[in-house]
């Protein structure tokens, strides 16, 4: 029996691009080299577009328990720099503090439900490409054994097997002269600001809670999340010495000192786990040289690594998932031609780009040196400009992302957060991911169809399964070159629609 894809990996990518490919009709197996889920703590929240587009698949509601659309965050960070974009029209930035197991735990059970076949302590260790299959060599709990599949996708992160088997080059950098040290610790309750949450420093001053705090000898951050009683304390400095062995806590309360040149009693956690220690010294920042070759794919952190700062992974490799999922099931299905799967990269590719500018540019905003606190007295400058403040709240939600343009301004766009005739929200008819026609002419479009509401500068759009514009139009009915258009958009993604009939 030929599997229609194998995806190596059970992380959080892994699992949303098993959950679409089952909603477009395809079979994936999951084959995961642990045994069970980890409890390794990475991702404390989700920023950007990613929050928008979980809502679109009803995953925001598992996740939140509540049915509201997600709201826009009031203000973040950006290097260090706050954000207030409380005044900001539209704004863009939405994030939802979470943590990554607890998303991994929600797309699991989703993938379960879509009748996602996982195979946990199983690790991918090789595979060979043929014309029409990936013959994949398994190694599992009763021995080796092969599974031959259609498609591989590499979902298995930064170290990724697949991508070093397909020889795939991961070019880019890696630093090594920083230490990040996080551990939930216990601090003097008297310390703590009631009126935001923050700490009240004794020689230092206030630190706002859950946001970057820059020194010219560091970084800090004090977080106190709803997933733990604890909060989590980190630092980050440049060119210190590594300490032998695994974090401490008087290792992390020394290393509190040197940052803010000022004490904090810091104490272990009581009671059970798990609790953090994290030292991680320097990081890599690479982009995959081709997020496929042949039958074999790459997702997530298989294709891109890079800074955790301002927390962009699961906003990126989230949407790698949905932007592969439809196309590659259209594919396998044969309704698409194999070429459609280029697009995978020519979409996604400059999206990882950005991130990794993204990052690249908050880094050298919080390194330490007095050159650097001018700098950034400049950003502050230039982030009191809207226009600026937009800009990079954009940058952080991947709001700026536009895939291919047309003949309308929508083209290519996150789809708005239409709500219809009827107060139902655009997010609540894409949960089954399939191609959506939405009219606002009344019918012209020739099939039953929903009035909208909202204010759209359109007569009609046709929205992907990944929640883009494919197709949009002004024309108050249809005529020659608007219904050739729309065909055109159609076959260009394979698609065919149904319409909005809530
Ligand atoms: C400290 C830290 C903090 C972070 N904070 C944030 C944050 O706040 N927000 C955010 O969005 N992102 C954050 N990230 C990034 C985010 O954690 C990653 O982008 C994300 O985990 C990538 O998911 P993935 O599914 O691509 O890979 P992974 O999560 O690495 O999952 C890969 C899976 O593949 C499995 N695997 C590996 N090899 C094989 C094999 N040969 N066969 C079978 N299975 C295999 C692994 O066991 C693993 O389960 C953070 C990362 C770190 C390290």
């Amino acid at each position: 029996m030929v599997t229609d894809v194998v995806i190596s990996g059970a992380g959080p990518n892994g699992l949303m691009l098993a959950c679409e490919l089952s909603l477009a009709g395809a079979h994936p197996l999951v084959v995961e080299r642990l045994p069970e889920r980890t409890l390794e703590n990475r991702a404390n929240g989700l920023v950007g577009q990613v929050v928008r587009m979980l809502d679109r698949r009803g995953l925001y509601e598992r996740l939140t328990g509540t049915t509201d659309p997600p709201a826009p965050t009031p203000g973040f960070v950006f290097g260090a720099m706050p954000l207030n974009l409380s005044a900001l029209e539209n704004n863009p930035l939405h994030t939802l503090l979470v943590p990554q197991r607890r998303v991994e735990q929600m797309l699991e059970e989703r993938a379960i439900e879509l009748g996602v076949e996982i195979r946990r302590g199983q690790e991918v260790t090789g595979f060979t490409q043929h014309e029409d299959r990936v013959a994949i060599e398994v190694s599992g709990t009763a021995g080796p054994y092969r599974i031959e599949a259609r498609y591989l996708v590499g979902a298995d992160g930064g170290h990724s097997i697949t991508r070093k088997i397909a020889q795939i080059a991961f070019p880019g950098v890696t630093v090594d002269h920083t230490i990040s040290r996080t551990a939930h610790a216990k601090v003097p309750a008297e310390l703590v600001d009631p009126a935001d949450g923050g700490l009240n420093v004794p020689g230092y001053g206030p630190i706002p809670p859950l946001l970057h705090h820059r020194t010219e000898h560091g970084m800090f951050v004090y977080a106190p999340l709803p997933s733990s009683p604890w909060p989590l304390i980190a630092t980050t400095e440049w060119g210190q010495e590594d300490a032998e062995g695994p974090l401490t806590i008087p290792e992390l309360r020394a290393s509190i000192r040197r940052v803010l040149g000022a004490d904090i009693e810091l104490g272990p956690p009581e009671g059970e786990g798990p609790h953090l220690r994290r030292k991680l010294t320097g990081g890599n920042t690479r982009l995959a040289e081709r997020f496929r070759d042949r039958r074999v794919l790459l997702v997530g952190d298989a294709a891109h690594v890079h800074s955790a700062i301002g927390g962009p992974g699961l906003n990126l490799g989230l949407q790698d998932a949905v932007n592969l999922g439809w196309k590659l099931a259209a594919v396998i299905s044969g309704r698409a031609e194999e070429s459609l799967l280029d697009t995978y990269e020519t979409e996604r590719r400059p999206v990882a780009e950005r991130v990794i500018m993204s990052t690249r540019a908050q880094a050298a905003l919080i390194a330490p040196g007095s050159e650097v606190t001018g700098l950034r007295a400049l950003f502050a400058e230039l982030l009191a400009d809207p226009g600026n403040l937009r800009r990079i709240a954009d940058l952080m939600s991947g709001n700026d992302i536009g895939y291919a343009a047309g003949d309308h301004p929508l083209v290519g766009r996150w789809a708005p957060d239409l709500i219809l005739d009827d107060g139902v929200r655009l997010a609540e008819l894409t949960r089954d991911a399939r191609p959506l026609l939405i009219d606002f002419t009344g019918g012209h479009w020739g099939r039953p169809q929903t009035k909208g509401r909202s204010a759209v500068p359109c007569t009609a759009l046709l929205v992907r399964p990944d929640g883009y514009v494919a197709w949009a139009t002004d024309v108050p009915q249809p005529d020659e070159k608007s219904r050739a258009s729309l065909e055109a958009a159609l076959a260009r993604w394979s698609l065919t629609f149904t319409v909005a009939q809530p």
